[in-house]
Protein backbone atom coordinates (compact mmCIF):
# COMPACT_ATOMS: atom_id res chain seq x y z
CA UNK A 1 0.00 0.00 0.00
CA UNK A 2 1.16 3.18 -0.94
CA UNK A 3 2.17 5.79 1.95
CA UNK A 4 -0.21 8.44 0.85
CA UNK A 5 -2.81 5.96 0.62
CA UNK A 6 -2.51 4.88 3.69
CA UNK A 7 -2.31 8.58 5.01
CA UNK A 8 -5.55 9.58 3.24
CA UNK A 9 -7.42 6.04 4.77
CA UNK A 10 -6.19 7.05 8.10
CA UNK A 11 -7.22 10.82 7.34
CA UNK A 12 -10.44 10.31 6.14
CA UNK A 13 -10.52 7.23 9.04
CA UNK A 14 -9.67 10.11 11.80
CA UNK A 15 -12.39 12.58 10.39
CA UNK A 16 -15.27 9.74 10.44
CA UNK A 17 -14.59 8.95 13.92
CA UNK A 18 -14.04 12.37 15.45
CA UNK A 19 -17.58 13.27 13.72
CA UNK A 20 -19.01 9.92 14.65
CA UNK A 21 -21.84 11.55 16.57
CA UNK A 22 -22.95 13.76 13.58
CA UNK A 23 -22.43 10.93 11.20
CA UNK A 24 -24.36 9.13 12.97
CA UNK A 25 -27.29 11.19 13.36
CA UNK A 26 -27.07 12.10 9.49
CA UNK A 27 -27.09 8.59 8.52
CA UNK A 28 -30.26 6.21 8.08
CA UNK A 29 -28.03 3.40 9.38
CA UNK A 30 -27.78 4.91 12.65
CA UNK A 31 -28.58 2.89 15.62
CA UNK A 32 -28.75 3.42 19.48
CA UNK A 33 -27.39 -0.17 19.93
CA UNK A 34 -23.54 -0.51 19.44
CA UNK A 35 -22.17 -3.43 21.44
CA UNK A 36 -22.55 -6.65 18.76
CA UNK A 37 -20.58 -9.44 19.55
CA UNK A 38 -21.29 -12.76 17.98
CA UNK A 39 -22.32 -14.18 21.43
CA UNK A 40 -24.09 -11.17 22.57
CA UNK A 41 -26.11 -11.41 19.63
CA UNK A 42 -26.81 -15.24 19.79
CA UNK A 43 -29.17 -14.26 22.72
CA UNK A 44 -31.87 -12.70 19.53
CA UNK A 45 -33.44 -15.22 17.58
CA UNK A 46 -32.41 -15.46 14.14
CA UNK A 47 -34.08 -12.87 11.60
CA UNK A 48 -36.16 -14.07 8.98
CA UNK A 49 -37.93 -13.58 6.65
CA UNK A 50 -40.16 -14.92 3.55
CA UNK A 51 -39.18 -15.35 -0.20
CA UNK A 52 -42.17 -13.38 -1.51
CA UNK A 53 -44.88 -15.25 -3.13
CA UNK A 54 -43.13 -18.55 -2.73
CA UNK A 55 -43.88 -18.57 1.21
CA UNK A 56 -40.59 -20.48 1.99
CA UNK A 57 -39.27 -18.36 5.07
CA UNK A 58 -35.35 -17.81 5.36
CA UNK A 59 -33.02 -16.52 7.75
CA UNK A 60 -31.19 -13.57 6.18
CA UNK A 61 -28.06 -15.15 5.68
CA UNK A 62 -27.91 -17.67 3.57
CA UNK A 63 -24.58 -19.96 2.13
CA UNK A 64 -23.28 -19.20 -1.29
CA UNK A 65 -21.18 -22.40 -1.81
CA UNK A 66 -19.83 -21.63 -5.30
CA UNK A 67 -16.27 -21.69 -3.95
CA UNK A 68 -16.80 -24.32 -1.17
CA UNK A 69 -15.35 -27.62 -1.51
CA UNK A 70 -16.15 -28.95 2.06
CA UNK A 71 -18.59 -31.19 3.39
CA UNK A 72 -17.67 -30.48 6.98
CA UNK A 73 -18.41 -26.60 6.11
CA UNK A 74 -21.97 -27.25 5.13
CA UNK A 75 -22.22 -29.67 7.99
CA UNK A 76 -21.57 -26.92 10.38
CA UNK A 77 -23.61 -24.67 8.60
CA UNK A 78 -26.16 -26.22 8.80
CA UNK A 79 -25.70 -26.72 12.95
CA UNK A 80 -25.35 -22.69 12.91
CA UNK A 81 -28.93 -22.55 11.50
CA UNK A 82 -28.57 -21.91 7.44
CA UNK A 83 -30.96 -22.84 5.19
CA UNK A 84 -30.63 -22.19 1.97
CA UNK A 85 -27.64 -23.21 -0.34
CA UNK A 86 -27.00 -21.76 -3.36
CA UNK A 87 -24.92 -23.54 -5.81
CA UNK A 88 -25.35 -23.44 -9.95
CA UNK A 89 -24.44 -25.89 -12.93
CA UNK A 90 -21.28 -24.62 -13.58
CA UNK A 91 -19.75 -24.73 -10.13
CA UNK A 92 -16.31 -26.51 -10.04
CA UNK A 93 -17.46 -28.34 -13.62
CA UNK A 94 -20.22 -29.70 -11.52
CA UNK A 95 -18.40 -30.88 -8.69
CA UNK A 96 -20.01 -28.09 -6.70
CA UNK A 97 -23.54 -30.02 -7.43
CA UNK A 98 -21.81 -33.28 -6.25
CA UNK A 99 -20.46 -32.16 -2.70
CA UNK A 100 -23.78 -30.81 -1.85
CA UNK A 101 -25.23 -34.05 -2.81
CA UNK A 102 -23.60 -36.17 -1.04
CA UNK A 103 -24.14 -33.88 2.09
CA UNK A 104 -27.92 -33.53 1.75
CA UNK A 105 -28.29 -36.95 0.84
CA UNK A 106 -29.58 -38.22 4.24
CA UNK A 107 -31.31 -35.42 5.52
CA UNK A 108 -34.73 -34.57 5.38
CA UNK A 109 -35.74 -33.03 1.99
CA UNK A 110 -37.65 -30.11 3.96
CA UNK A 111 -34.63 -29.31 6.42
CA UNK A 112 -32.68 -27.62 3.88
CA UNK A 113 -33.74 -25.37 0.55
CA UNK A 114 -31.26 -26.07 -2.21
CA UNK A 115 -31.22 -23.29 -5.37
CA UNK A 116 -29.25 -24.28 -8.60
CA UNK A 117 -29.03 -22.32 -11.89
CA UNK A 118 -28.50 -23.30 -15.38
CA UNK A 119 -26.79 -21.29 -17.71
CA UNK A 120 -27.29 -21.37 -21.64
CA UNK A 121 -24.45 -21.21 -24.17
CA UNK A 122 -23.53 -17.44 -24.49
CA UNK A 123 -25.90 -15.41 -27.08
CA UNK A 124 -28.59 -18.38 -27.25
CA UNK A 125 -31.38 -15.76 -26.61
CA UNK A 126 -29.50 -13.20 -29.25
CA UNK A 127 -28.65 -15.08 -32.10
CA UNK A 128 -32.19 -16.20 -33.19
CA UNK A 129 -31.56 -19.41 -34.36
CA UNK A 130 -32.80 -21.52 -31.37
CA UNK A 131 -36.18 -23.21 -31.32
CA UNK A 132 -38.15 -24.00 -28.49
CA UNK A 133 -37.23 -27.79 -28.83
CA UNK A 134 -33.77 -27.24 -29.29
CA UNK A 135 -33.37 -25.06 -26.08
CA UNK A 136 -36.21 -27.08 -24.07
CA UNK A 137 -33.73 -29.88 -24.41
CA UNK A 138 -30.64 -27.86 -23.84
CA UNK A 139 -31.87 -26.16 -20.68
CA UNK A 140 -34.05 -29.77 -19.23
CA UNK A 141 -30.93 -31.44 -20.05
CA UNK A 142 -28.73 -29.63 -17.83
CA UNK A 143 -31.18 -29.31 -15.10
CA UNK A 144 -31.68 -33.39 -15.21
CA UNK A 145 -27.51 -33.46 -14.94
CA UNK A 146 -27.99 -31.37 -11.76
CA UNK A 147 -30.81 -33.39 -10.05
CA UNK A 148 -28.69 -36.21 -10.94
CA UNK A 149 -25.42 -34.74 -9.20
CA UNK A 150 -27.77 -33.48 -5.78
CA UNK A 151 -28.86 -36.87 -5.41
CA UNK A 152 -32.55 -35.05 -5.56
CA UNK A 153 -36.19 -35.45 -6.98
CA UNK A 154 -36.22 -31.57 -7.06
CA UNK A 155 -34.23 -28.14 -6.36
CA UNK A 156 -36.58 -25.69 -4.46
CA UNK A 157 -35.51 -22.42 -6.69
CA UNK A 158 -34.15 -23.08 -10.63
CA UNK A 159 -32.50 -20.13 -11.83
CA UNK A 160 -31.77 -19.03 -15.16
CA UNK A 161 -28.33 -17.57 -15.09
CA UNK A 162 -26.41 -14.35 -15.89
CA UNK A 163 -29.27 -12.84 -17.62
CA UNK A 164 -28.58 -8.76 -18.40
CA UNK A 165 -31.24 -7.82 -20.58
CA UNK A 166 -35.43 -7.48 -20.64
CA UNK A 167 -35.13 -9.36 -24.01
CA UNK A 168 -33.44 -12.50 -22.41
CA UNK A 169 -35.66 -12.21 -19.57
CA UNK A 170 -38.64 -12.23 -21.66
CA UNK A 171 -37.36 -14.40 -24.45
CA UNK A 172 -40.44 -16.69 -24.89
CA UNK A 173 -38.41 -20.13 -25.43
CA UNK A 174 -37.11 -19.44 -22.11
CA UNK A 175 -39.94 -18.73 -20.58
CA UNK A 176 -41.43 -21.71 -22.04
CA UNK A 177 -38.72 -24.30 -20.86
CA UNK A 178 -38.80 -22.93 -17.01
CA UNK A 179 -42.49 -23.65 -16.56
CA UNK A 180 -41.92 -26.72 -18.30
CA UNK A 181 -39.16 -27.50 -15.45
CA UNK A 182 -41.94 -26.34 -12.74
CA UNK A 183 -44.77 -28.31 -14.78
CA UNK A 184 -42.53 -31.85 -14.43
CA UNK A 185 -42.05 -30.68 -10.43
CA UNK A 186 -38.32 -30.80 -11.25
CA UNK A 187 -37.95 -27.01 -9.64
CA UNK A 188 -40.38 -25.85 -6.76
CA UNK A 189 -39.83 -22.15 -7.79
CA UNK A 190 -37.90 -20.50 -10.90
CA UNK A 191 -35.96 -17.36 -10.91
CA UNK A 192 -33.35 -15.24 -12.69
CA UNK A 193 -29.87 -14.31 -11.45
CA UNK A 194 -28.16 -11.21 -12.63
CA UNK A 195 -24.74 -10.12 -12.36
CA UNK A 196 -25.34 -6.69 -14.09
CA UNK A 197 -27.78 -4.46 -15.43
CA UNK A 198 -29.61 -5.36 -12.69
CA UNK A 199 -32.66 -2.73 -12.66
CA UNK A 200 -33.77 -3.85 -16.22
CA UNK A 201 -33.48 -7.50 -15.68
CA UNK A 202 -35.60 -7.45 -12.00
CA UNK A 203 -37.85 -5.13 -13.81
CA UNK A 204 -38.32 -7.30 -16.39
CA UNK A 205 -38.63 -10.63 -14.23
CA UNK A 206 -41.78 -8.84 -13.07
CA UNK A 207 -42.93 -8.10 -16.03
CA UNK A 208 -42.55 -11.85 -17.15
CA UNK A 209 -45.06 -13.41 -14.92
CA UNK A 210 -43.22 -15.86 -14.44
CA UNK A 211 -40.65 -15.44 -12.34
CA UNK A 212 -40.82 -15.88 -8.86
CA UNK A 213 -37.15 -14.84 -7.26
CA UNK A 214 -34.61 -12.75 -8.57
CA UNK A 215 -31.08 -13.41 -7.68
CA UNK A 216 -29.34 -10.11 -8.17
CA UNK A 217 -26.01 -8.19 -7.08
CA UNK A 218 -26.42 -5.48 -4.32
CA UNK A 219 -23.57 -3.77 -2.38
CA UNK A 220 -22.69 -0.21 -0.80
CA UNK A 221 -20.10 0.19 -3.77
CA UNK A 222 -22.00 0.31 -6.27
CA UNK A 223 -22.73 2.96 -8.38
CA UNK A 224 -26.47 2.22 -9.22
CA UNK A 225 -27.98 1.18 -5.97
CA UNK A 226 -30.29 3.55 -5.60
CA UNK A 227 -32.15 2.01 -8.85
CA UNK A 228 -31.48 -1.48 -7.61
CA UNK A 229 -33.31 -0.66 -4.24
CA UNK A 230 -35.99 0.48 -6.36
CA UNK A 231 -36.51 -2.24 -9.00
CA UNK A 232 -35.79 -4.55 -5.43
CA UNK A 233 -38.82 -2.69 -3.85
CA UNK A 234 -41.19 -2.88 -7.02
CA UNK A 235 -40.23 -6.49 -7.29
CA UNK A 236 -41.02 -7.38 -3.58
CA UNK A 237 -44.63 -5.54 -3.69
CA UNK A 238 -45.40 -7.82 -6.90
CA UNK A 239 -44.53 -10.42 -4.45
CA UNK A 240 -41.12 -11.77 -5.78
CA UNK A 241 -38.69 -12.85 -3.38
CA UNK A 242 -35.31 -11.13 -3.93
CA UNK A 243 -31.95 -12.94 -3.27
CA UNK A 244 -28.98 -10.56 -2.74
CA UNK A 245 -25.01 -11.80 -4.09
CA UNK A 246 -21.86 -9.76 -4.77
CA UNK A 247 -22.73 -8.28 -0.83
CA UNK A 248 -19.05 -7.55 -0.31
CA UNK A 249 -18.07 -6.00 -3.36
CA UNK A 250 -15.17 -8.70 -4.04
CA UNK A 251 -14.13 -8.83 -0.51
CA UNK A 252 -11.11 -6.16 -0.94
CA UNK A 253 -10.16 -2.77 -2.16
CA UNK A 254 -6.80 -4.01 -3.86
CA UNK A 255 -5.36 -6.84 -5.92
CA UNK A 256 -2.67 -7.41 -3.26
CA UNK A 257 -5.34 -8.02 -0.57
CA UNK A 258 -3.48 -5.55 1.69
CA UNK A 259 -7.18 -3.95 2.18
CA UNK A 260 -9.99 -6.02 2.70
CA UNK A 261 -13.58 -4.88 2.85
CA UNK A 262 -15.16 -5.10 5.98
CA UNK A 263 -17.45 -7.62 4.84
CA UNK A 264 -19.78 -8.47 7.86
CA UNK A 265 -20.35 -4.50 8.03
CA UNK A 266 -21.24 -4.60 3.93
CA UNK A 267 -23.73 -7.55 4.61
CA UNK A 268 -25.50 -6.08 7.05
CA UNK A 269 -25.59 -2.84 5.03
CA UNK A 270 -27.30 -4.58 2.09
CA UNK A 271 -29.74 -6.93 4.34
CA UNK A 272 -31.35 -3.86 6.19
CA UNK A 273 -33.43 -3.36 3.25
CA UNK A 274 -36.51 -5.57 4.16
CA UNK A 275 -37.29 -6.38 0.46
CA UNK A 276 -34.44 -8.42 0.41
CA UNK A 277 -35.03 -11.74 1.72
CA UNK A 278 -31.90 -13.40 2.28
CA UNK A 279 -28.28 -13.35 1.19
CA UNK A 280 -26.11 -15.70 -0.13
CA UNK A 281 -22.41 -14.54 0.28
CA UNK A 282 -19.58 -16.49 -0.13
CA UNK A 283 -18.56 -19.13 2.44
CA UNK A 284 -14.94 -20.85 2.42
CA UNK A 285 -13.97 -21.54 6.19
CA UNK A 286 -15.08 -21.44 9.26
CA UNK A 287 -14.20 -17.93 9.83
CA UNK A 288 -16.32 -16.86 7.27
CA UNK A 289 -19.13 -18.97 8.74
CA UNK A 290 -19.08 -17.70 12.17
CA UNK A 291 -18.97 -14.15 10.70
CA UNK A 292 -22.00 -14.37 8.11
CA UNK A 293 -24.16 -16.44 10.16
CA UNK A 294 -23.32 -13.89 13.42
CA UNK A 295 -25.78 -11.82 10.85
CA UNK A 296 -28.37 -13.43 11.22
CA UNK A 297 -29.31 -12.07 14.62
CA UNK A 298 -28.30 -8.97 14.69
CA UNK A 299 -28.32 -6.48 11.76
CA UNK A 300 -26.94 -3.38 13.82
CA UNK A 301 -23.89 -1.83 12.54
CA UNK A 302 -21.51 -0.59 14.84
CA UNK A 303 -20.15 2.66 14.77
CA UNK A 304 -16.67 1.69 13.05
CA UNK A 305 -18.63 -0.55 10.63
CA UNK A 306 -20.63 2.99 9.33
CA UNK A 307 -17.03 4.50 9.36
CA UNK A 308 -15.23 1.41 7.20
CA UNK A 309 -18.08 1.63 4.94
CA UNK A 310 -18.18 5.31 4.72
CA UNK A 311 -14.40 4.89 4.05
CA UNK A 312 -14.49 1.75 1.47
CA UNK A 313 -17.59 3.55 -0.75
CA UNK A 314 -15.30 6.01 -2.33
CA UNK A 315 -12.48 3.40 -2.97
CA UNK A 316 -12.50 2.16 -6.58
CA UNK A 317 -12.01 -1.91 -5.52
CA UNK A 318 -11.89 -4.76 -7.51
CA UNK A 319 -15.77 -5.14 -7.42
CA UNK A 320 -17.14 -3.80 -11.40
CA UNK A 321 -20.57 -2.68 -11.29
CA UNK A 322 -21.51 -3.87 -14.46
CA UNK A 323 -23.17 -0.79 -15.85
CA UNK A 324 -21.50 -1.27 -19.38
CA UNK A 325 -20.51 2.44 -19.90
CA UNK A 326 -17.51 1.53 -20.97
CA UNK A 327 -18.64 -1.19 -23.48
CA UNK A 328 -19.52 1.20 -26.32
CA UNK A 329 -16.63 2.88 -26.33
CA UNK A 330 -14.61 -0.40 -26.59
CA UNK A 331 -13.96 -0.64 -30.79
CA UNK A 332 -13.48 -4.14 -30.33
CA UNK A 333 -16.91 -4.17 -28.40
CA UNK A 334 -14.77 -6.67 -25.38
CA UNK A 335 -17.17 -8.18 -22.89
CA UNK A 336 -15.45 -5.88 -20.53
CA UNK A 337 -17.65 -6.66 -16.93
CA UNK A 338 -17.36 -9.93 -17.27
CA UNK A 339 -13.63 -9.84 -17.77
CA UNK A 340 -13.67 -7.50 -14.74
CA UNK A 341 -15.50 -10.35 -12.99
CA UNK A 342 -12.95 -13.25 -13.67
CA UNK A 343 -10.63 -9.91 -12.51
CA UNK A 344 -12.38 -9.89 -8.93
CA UNK A 345 -12.50 -13.77 -8.79
CA UNK A 346 -8.42 -13.97 -9.15
CA UNK A 347 -7.79 -10.99 -6.56
CA UNK A 348 -10.77 -11.06 -4.61
CA UNK A 349 -11.80 -14.32 -3.87
CA UNK A 350 -8.18 -16.17 -4.86
CA UNK A 351 -10.48 -18.27 -7.43
CA UNK A 352 -8.28 -18.68 -10.62
CA UNK A 353 -10.06 -21.28 -11.91
CA UNK A 354 -13.46 -19.71 -11.47
CA UNK A 355 -12.17 -17.00 -13.14
CA UNK A 356 -10.40 -19.04 -15.92
CA UNK A 357 -13.40 -21.05 -16.57
CA UNK A 358 -15.24 -17.62 -17.42
CA UNK A 359 -12.92 -15.97 -19.41
CA UNK A 360 -12.30 -19.49 -21.61
CA UNK A 361 -16.76 -19.01 -22.29
CA UNK A 362 -15.69 -15.80 -23.48
CA UNK A 363 -14.13 -17.02 -26.48
CA UNK A 364 -11.43 -14.42 -26.45
CA UNK A 365 -8.42 -13.92 -28.51
CA UNK A 366 -5.17 -14.37 -26.33
CA UNK A 367 -4.38 -11.05 -26.05
CA UNK A 368 -7.54 -9.13 -27.02
CA UNK A 369 -6.21 -5.90 -26.14
CA UNK A 370 -3.01 -5.99 -28.46
CA UNK A 371 -2.87 -3.84 -31.20
CA UNK A 372 -4.96 -0.98 -29.67
CA UNK A 373 -2.99 1.75 -29.08
CA UNK A 374 -5.11 3.79 -26.73
CA UNK A 375 -7.62 2.17 -24.55
CA UNK A 376 -10.79 4.66 -25.11
CA UNK A 377 -12.91 2.55 -22.94
CA UNK A 378 -13.17 4.65 -19.75
CA UNK A 379 -14.16 3.38 -16.75
CA UNK A 380 -16.74 4.49 -14.61
CA UNK A 381 -15.23 3.65 -11.14
CA UNK A 382 -11.22 4.43 -12.83
CA UNK A 383 -10.42 1.07 -13.21
CA UNK A 384 -7.66 0.71 -15.55
CA UNK A 385 -9.32 -1.35 -18.00
CA UNK A 386 -6.83 -2.18 -20.42
CA UNK A 387 -4.32 -3.05 -17.50
CA UNK A 388 -6.72 -5.06 -15.54
CA UNK A 389 -7.46 -7.33 -19.23
CA UNK A 390 -3.77 -7.70 -19.94
CA UNK A 391 -3.59 -8.97 -16.49
CA UNK A 392 -6.21 -11.27 -16.18
CA UNK A 393 -6.02 -12.47 -19.64
CA UNK A 394 -2.62 -14.12 -18.67
CA UNK A 395 -4.63 -16.88 -16.58
CA UNK A 396 -5.59 -18.80 -20.08
CA UNK A 397 -2.38 -19.76 -20.41
CA UNK A 398 -1.78 -21.34 -17.00
CA UNK A 399 -1.98 -24.91 -17.08
CA UNK A 400 -4.58 -26.43 -14.83
CA UNK A 401 -2.88 -27.77 -12.52
CA UNK A 402 -1.35 -24.56 -11.27
CA UNK A 403 -4.70 -23.02 -10.84
CA UNK A 404 -5.99 -22.37 -7.26
S1 LIG B 1 -7.39 -1.37 -24.90
FE1 LIG B 1 -9.43 -0.69 -24.17
S2 LIG B 1 -10.49 0.01 -26.02
FE2 LIG B 1 -8.75 -1.25 -26.70
S3 LIG B 1 -9.57 -3.34 -26.94
FE3 LIG B 1 -8.75 -3.18 -24.85
S4 LIG B 1 -10.50 -2.58 -23.61
FE4 LIG B 1 -11.08 -2.15 -25.74
S1 LIG C 1 -15.41 -1.73 -16.07
FE1 LIG C 1 -16.14 0.19 -15.13
S2 LIG C 1 -17.47 1.17 -16.68
FE2 LIG C 1 -17.15 -0.96 -17.30
S3 LIG C 1 -18.92 -2.07 -16.47
FE3 LIG C 1 -17.29 -2.22 -14.94
S4 LIG C 1 -17.62 -0.50 -13.53
FE4 LIG C 1 -18.83 -0.08 -15.39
Amino acid sequence: MRMNEIGRRNFLRTTLFGGASAFLASTSLASSHLKNTCDEAKEKPIIKRKLGKTGIELPIVSFGVMRADSPALIQAAIKEGLVLYDTAHGYQNGKNEEMLGEVFKDLSRDSFVLSTKVKLEDDDTKTGKLTSASLNKEFLEKLDISLKRLKMDYVDILYVHALSTRDAVLFPEMLEAVMLAKKSGKARHVGVSTHKNEPEVILAAIDSGVYEVVLASVNYKQGQYAEVKSAMKAAAKAGLGIVAMKTMAGGFHDKERKQPINCKAALKFVMQDENITTAIPGITNFDHLTMNASVNYDLTLTTEEQVDLAVGKSEGGLYCQGCERCVPNCPKGLPIPEIMRAYMYTYGYSDSRQARELLTSLKLPENPCDDCSHCSAGCAKNFSISERVNDVMRLTAVPEEFLS
